[in-house]
């Protein structure tokens, strides 16, 4: 007998999570001096000074475990969303919250819908924790369909996750949509608003009125903290203590919390970052000659066709640029592609590059 069958059967089905490549990677493989990486929707600017000066702070506090709840960190993300700090949780990023969110509600053979193409982390937690994911398609412009989404739901069905904007389409879920949706439904309604802040609008002035919508936010796109894993759930009052039992107890850490208060106290460096990607985001939209999907994030979405998405990455990795393949994406076909909006001076490479491809 091996070991391996010790393993829970649910772990042998789970889809692994596909990251894309690292520059060290690309600079081996290809010899090149200078890559460019936009490939993860990563924040090029990175935090504000305030909060590296906090960072450093915190160094003195590494012997010690944080606090288990952190009431000065729910009130100011109560200040920022215009949500009840007593609604407000905090995990390791959305993808922390989000585990302990499946951890609540998903064993085997609960119903779990994915509009898809999406963020494939969803679907790897519901193979994770044994739920039967159902990946409801989505229109032509990639806006989910409330009467399909409806038309799913049975008597096992426990989440319905949706990704506004939708990582990878751009697109976000008018609110009229989603409370269409939480009012027809005996579920709980997952919203990931992961990139709010590059969005026209968000849902949280729906979260004091329904008793089953959540949602999930994080430092790690434009307050620029991807590497200190941090993120915050909206919560319907009721469901926070249960929460509370089942996150890890030391899920986020000294420095993550001191990185978050201090990210809070200086929001005008962030929107002014959001700012200039949200410019850069509109100018490639312009400028690349692929097709473009329209975004609300700090990434967008193109239709390389007559080329394979993987012979278009591929050749643009030889010039020095990552992006991300959406081959692996279930339901995003075989021709699309994600390009973060990066600085200026990588969009403009970005731009010339392509156009080398293309020839236009
Ligand atoms: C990047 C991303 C996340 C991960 O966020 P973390 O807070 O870093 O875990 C979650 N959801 C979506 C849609 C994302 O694109």
């Amino acid at each position: 007998m091996s070991f391996d069958e010790l393993l829970r059967k649910e772990v042998k089905n789970v889809p692994a999570y596909v990251p894309g490549k690292s520059i060290e990677e690309v600079k081996q493989e290809f010899g090149l001096e200078k890559i460019i990486k936009l490939a993860s929707n990563e924040n090029p600017y990175g935090p504000s000074q305030k909060v590296i000066r906090a960072l450093k702070d915190h160094l003195n506090n590494l012997n010690v475990y944080p606090r288990i709840d952190i009431p000065e960190l729910r009130d100011k993300i109560g200040e920022y969303t215009g949500v009840d700090r007593d609604q407000v949780v905090l995990g390791a990023g959305v993808d922390g919250v989000l585990e302990t969110l499946f951890k609540l509600f998903i064993r085997k053979g609960d119903e779990v819908i994915i509009p898809s193409p999406t963020f494939p982390y969803y679907e790897i937690l519901s193979a994770i924790y044994g739920g039967m994911s159902k990946y409801e398609g989505r229109n032509e412009n990639y806006d989910i369909d409330p009467d399909r989404i409806v038309a799913d739901v049975t008597s096992r069905t426990k989440l319905i996750i949706l990704c506004s904007p939708n990582n990878p389409t751009g697109n976000s879920i008018p609110n009229n949509v989603l409370k269409e949706i939480l009012e027809r439904v005996h579920c709980m309604v997952v919203v990931d608003e992961a990139y709010a802040e590059f969005a026209d609008w968000n849902a949280l002035e729906l979260v004091s009125s329904y008793e089953n919508l959540i949602i999930t936010r994080t430092f790690s796109k434009a307050f620029g903290l991807a590497g200190l894993r941090i993120g915050y759930g909206l919560l319907p009052e009721w469901l926070v203590p249960e929460y509370m039992k089942i996150n890890p107890p030391f899920s986020t850490g000294n420095l993550a919390i001191g990185g978050a208060m201090a990210a809070l106290e200086d929001v005008k460096y962030m929107k002014s970052i959001v700012r200039i990607i949200k410019k850069e985001r509109e100018r490639l939209i312009k400028e690349l000659c692929i097709h473009t999907y329209p975004s609300q994030g700090n990434f967008l979405m193109a239709d390389v066709s007559p080329f394979s998405s993987s012979e278009f990455t591929e050749t643009l990795m030889k010039k020095g640029v990552i992006i991300r393949d959406l081959k692996r994406f279930r339901g995003a076909g075989t021709t699309k592609i994600r390009i973060s909006v990066g600085k200026p001076e990588e969009n403009d490479l970005l731009i010339k590059s392509i156009k080398e491809i293309v020839k236009c």
